[in-house]
C-alpha cells in the first residue's frame, strides 16, 4: 500500500528530481496536463528573450546566416530523432501535426499505387481521422478510409490497403499499443505504417527504425513541452527518401531555394517535406526544451512515469471508491502510456472543482477525467496531494456547484 511516507522516499531518491527546478511551474498548482501543455522549460524563456532582443530586434535578416535559423528545422529535427529512435536525416520540424499526417498519408497512398484504402483507428485523435478524409475526398480516385476498432485491426487489413494510421498511445484511454507487433502485422500485408506520436514522443523510449516504421509524426508542445502552438515535426525512413514526393511543394522544400528558380525541384532527403519560412520564434523555444529533454536518459522517465501513475491509480482506488470513478486506463505497465483516465458521469464539473483546488487536470468528452503525468516536474507527493483533493472533491459533493457546471471552449 502507499503511503505518503513511501513517496517522500521515492522523491529523495528521485534521479529525475533535480530537472523539476529546470522548469517555470505555476505556483501553488499541480499541473497534471503536460500531455497537453507542457510546462514552460526556463531555458526556453531565456531563449525566447535571446531571440527577440538580440537576433530579432538587431541582427534581423542577417540572423538567418549568423544564428543558424535557416538550418533550425533540420538541426532541431535531428535533435527529435535522438528522442524516437531515428537516424539523423531522418526528421524535420515543421509545420503542425495536422499538416504533417497529410503530407505523410499522400506520399503513402502514392507510394502504393493499386491500393486505395487508408486504415486508421475509429477511435484515433480526431485530426487524425479529419485529415484521412480530407485527403481521399481531394484526391477522389477511389481512395477511402476504413475505421476500425484497433483489437480487430487484422479484420480491416487485405490488398487493398495503401497505409496505416494510428496513434501510438490513445488520447482518451492512455492505452500504448506496440508498436514493433503493428507495424510487423501491417508491412506483412504489403501496408506503409503512419505512427502519430503526439501522446509518447517525449513520454517513453522510441525505437522507429528498430520497428520499422515509415512515417511518424508528432507534435511540439505536448510532452515535448516546446509551448503552445509549437512546431510538429515529420519523419520519413531513410530508405523511402528517394521515392517519396511531398504534396506541398514550397520554396524551402526545394533543392535551391535561393536560386529563385521557376520551377519546382525537391531538396534531397528530409529537407524536401519543409515547405515555407519556419516559425523561428516557436522553434527556438522548442529546440530549447528539447535540449533539455536530451539531458534526461528516457529509461528514467519512462520508469518514474510508470511509477508515478501506478501510484495515482493505487491511491484512486484507495481513497475515491464508491464515487462512481472507473479506470479507463489499462492496469499493466507495458500497456500504458504517460496519463491515467478515469471515468466519471459529471466529469467535467468534478475537474472544475479540482482545478479550483490547484490540481490541474482535463476533460476529454464526453466522461473522461485525464491526468498525465510528466516525470521530469512532477514529484511522487504531488499524486497523494492531487488524489487527497479528488477524494475530497468527490467526498464533500463540492463540484455540484453551479461556478463548476459552466463550460468552457476550451477543454
Ligand atoms: C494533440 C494531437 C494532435 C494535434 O494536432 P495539431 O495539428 O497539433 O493540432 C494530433 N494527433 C494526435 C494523436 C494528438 O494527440
Amino acid at each position: 500500500m502507499t503511503t505518503r511516507p513511501d513517496l517522500e522516499a521515492l522523491d529523495r531518491a528521485d534521479p529525475l528530481a533535480p530537472f523539476r527546478e529546470r522548469f517555470a511551474l505555476p505556483r501553488g498548482q499541480l499541473y497534471f496536463v503536460g500531455n497537453s501543455l507542457g510546462a514552460m522549460p526556463k531555458a526556453s524563456a531565456e531563449r525566447m528573450r535571446r531571440v527577440v532582443d538580440q537576433e530579432w530586434s538587431q541582427d534581423l535578416v542577417r540572423s538567418w546566416n549568423r544564428h543558424g535559423w535557416v538550418d533550425l528545422p533540420q538541426r532541431l529535427g535531428d535533435k527529435i530523432g535522438r528522442l524516437i529512435g531515428a537516424a539523423p536525416g531522418e526528421t524535420v520540424a515543421c509545420d503542425s501535426t495536422s499538416v504533417n499526417l497529410f503530407k505523410a498519408l499522400a506520399m503513402a497512398v502514392k507510394l502504393r499505387p493499386g491500393r486505395r484504402v487508408i486504415v486508421s483507428d475509429a477511435d484515433n485523435f480526431p485530426t487524425d481521422l479529419y485529415m484521412a478524409q480530407g485527403l481521399s475526398g481531394w484526391l477522389g480516385d477511389g481512395v477511402e478510409l476504413r475505421t476500425v476498432a484497433l483489437d480487430r485491426l487484422d479484420s480491416a487489413l487485405g490488398e487493398d490497403v495503401a497505409v496505416v494510421s494510428l496513434s501510438h498511445v490513445n488520447y482518451r484511454t492512455g492505452e500504448l499499443f506496440d508498436m514493433a507487433a503493428i507495424t510487423r502485422k501491417v508491412h506483412d500485408c504489403g501496408a506503409l505504417m503512419l505512427w502519430d506520436l503526439a501522446h509518447s514522443a517525449g513520454a517513453l523510449p522510441i525505437e522507429l527504425a528498430a520497428c520499422g516504421a515509415d512515417f511518424a509524426v508528432g507534435c511540439g508542445y505536448k510532452y515535448f513541452n516546446g509551448g503552445p502552438g509549437a512546431p510538429a515535426w515529420i519523419h520519413v525512413a531513410e530508405r523511402l527518401h528517394a521515392q517519396v514526393r511531398s504534396p506541398l511543394t514550397g520554396w524551402f522544400g526545394h533543392e535551391r531555394p535561393f536560386a529563385f528558380e521557376g520551377h519546382y525541384a525537391p531538396a534531397a532527403g528530409i529537407a524536401s517535406l519543409l515547405v515555407g519560412t519556419p516559425p523561428i520564434l516557436s522553434m527556438s523555444a522548442l529546440e530549447a526544451s528539447v535540449d533539455l529533454m536530451l539531458e534526461a536518459p528516457m529509461a528514467q522517465i519512462r520508469e518514474k512515469s510508470l511509477r508515478l501513475s501506478a501510484a495515482f491509480i493505487e491511491l484512486v482506488e484507495q481513497h475515491c471508491a464508491g464515487h462512481g470513478l472507473q479506470l479507463v486506463t489499462p492496469r499493466e505497465p507495458g500497456r500504458r502510456g504517460s496519463q491515467v483516465c478515469l471515468r466519471h458521469a459529471q466529469a467535467w464539473p468534478v475537474m472544475q472543482a479540482l482545478i479550483a483546488r490547484g490540481v490541474i487536470g482535463d476533460v476529454r468528452a464526453p466522461d473522461i477525467l485525464r491526468f498525465g503525468f510528466t516525470p521530469l516536474y512532477l514529484r511522487y507527493t504531488d499524486v497523494w496531494d492531487a488524489v487527497s483533493a479528488l477524494a475530497e472533491v468527490l467526498r464533500s459533493g463540492e463540484w455540484q456547484r453551479e461556478e463548476f457546471q459552466l463550460r468552457a471552449k476550451v477543454t
